[in-house]
């Protein structure tokens, strides 16, 4: 009954008390474990983790506790950084590879630095003695003894626990047991004291933004002296040289808001450019207006020469002599090339043998498929309507005369394709065979 009572009261007692925020921090060398130990305890598979390199950062709800854990990356360029989260932990999570003994003087001297600080001296510190399933890892009192840390919490009055685990053997529910003991221990110990600890976490917090607003606002004093000293000496420069610095890349101060809405800007620029469109109009307006007579008189010309390349019957003969005459000459040219070629001797034409060769080839596939003029008297109409003035004369489509309809060869037929009598039919034997073969 007494122990019912108890619990009762423990219980109400627990459900009064206000919700804590309570920031952490995990740090140790990199590749000791701190991601693999964070996602365990976040409900995450804590294989396959990459080292570090920035930080990351968990919520996580524990009781009354809404706890955030800073995970800092650990390699030796980004320790610095580790001291920015001094001010507002409210105490340390450090990660020890226990299997990685040749790293346990810089691990050794890492921690004592960490404690050494003064916003973290006192506070409480929690050892993860990691990688205890590695074949060789140090135990626990091997580890206590290598980083002497009895008398390195002794000095900085922090309370510590030790445990050895594995970030890798579980995780959420079924994380390391040991993991989770720590967890608890480290925030009953924070429990216990936590209006001490508030107190100097909101004092500290306060103190360091001071000192960062202080340090932003002296950084901007030494960036406004150093380009003061740089306009001093251009002024100094340009006044030897005789130059008027005023007149010289002085920055354009915008006056009004640089930023803009993006719709207004899109009707200003339609306005622009409906404006252009009208200007360029007009423009175009008035030239028509200069340029019509001419336009007229152009136009007549256009058809009188057109009407004349279709009526005047000596254009068209100087143009089929002309033509042919040049035909005539390709034809001796082609002719000289293909004997030279066929015989094979070394025609030098121009531009040595291959291309000789090559323009041989050329003039005979040429030659295979030439087209010759037709006559021009019959395809010229005698009054042509000048539907295409520009098409070449003499070359229009020529008269295609109709082929018989071809009819199957047999005994039955008389006359060859072009009317012609067929001789008549003779049978042959092929050599080696007994049917026979029909041969017209
Ligand atoms: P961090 O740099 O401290 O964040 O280290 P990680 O958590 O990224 O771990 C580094 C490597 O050690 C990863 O390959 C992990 O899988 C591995 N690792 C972490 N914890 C353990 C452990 O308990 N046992 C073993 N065998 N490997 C681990």
């Amino acid at each position: 009954m007494y122990s019912l009572m108890a619990n009762c009261c423990n219980w109400l007692k627990r459900w009064r008390e206000p919700v804590r925020k309570v920031t952490l921090i995990m740090v140790g060398l990199d590749n000791a474990g701190k991601t693999a130990t964070v996602k365990g305890i976040q409900g995450e598979s804590p294989e396959d983790v990459a080292p570090t390199v920035g930080f990351s950062k968990i919520d996580l709800k524990q009781g009354r506790f809404e706890v955030t854990i800073f995970d800092l990356g650990g390699g030796k360029r980004i320790r610095g950084i580790w001291k920015n989260y001094y001010a507002e932990s409210y105490g340390i999570i450090f990660v020890v590879d226990s299997s990685d003994v040749e790293r346990m003087e810089e691990t050794k001297e890492t921690m004592s630095e960490v404690l050494r600080h003064p916003k973290i001296s006192g506070k409480p510190v929690l050892v993860l003695a990691n990688k205890q399933d590695k074949e060789g890892a140090l135990a626990e009192a091997d580890v206590i003894e290598c980083l002497s840390l009895e008398k390195l919490v002794n000095e900085h009055k922090c309370l510590c626990q030790i445990e050895p685990c594995s970030a890798i053997m579980g995780y959420g529910k079924k994380i390391d047991k040991s993991i989770k003991k720590g967890l608890l221990w480290l925030l009953h110990i924070i429990a216990k004291d936590f209006e001490v600890l508030h107190e100097r976490i909101q004092k500290d917090t306060t103190e360091q933004k001071a000192a960062e607003e202080q340090e932003k606002r002296e950084r901007a004093e030494r960036v406004r002296k150093i380009r003061e000293e740089r306009e001093r000496k251009e002024r100094e420069e340009a006044e030897r040289e005789g130059r008027n610095i005023s007149d010289e890349g002085e920055p354009e101060i915008i006056t009004g808001n640089p930023f803009q809405l993006i719709s207004a800007v899109i009707i200003e620029n339609e306005k622009k450019i409906e404006k252009e469109k009208k200007r360029q109009w007009e423009e175009s307006e008035k030239d028509a207006i200069v340029l019509k007579p001419q336009t007229n008189q152009e136009q007549m010309d256009t058809q009188s020469l057109n009407s004349q390349r279709f009526t005047d019957g000596s254009l068209v003969e100087n143009y089929r002599s002309a033509l042919t005459q040049e035909l005539e000459h390709e034809d001796e040219n082609e002719q000289q090339i293909s004997e030279s070629f066929d015989s094979g001797d070394n025609v030098t034409l121009n531009s040595g043998t291959e291309s000789s060769k090559k323009k041989a080839k050329k003039l005979k596939l040429k030659r295979s498929h030439r087209v010759e003029p037709v006559n021009t008297e019959e395809t010229i109409s005698p009054d042509p309507t000048p539907v295409a003035p520009l098409a070449p004369i003499g070359w229009e489509t020529p008269k295609v005369n109709r082929v018989r309809k071809l009819e199957p060869l047999g005994e039955t037929r008389r006359n060859d394709f072009y009317g012609k009598p067929l001789p008549p039919l003779t049978l042959r034997q092929r050599p080696n065979s007994d049917s026979h073969d029909v041969i017209s």
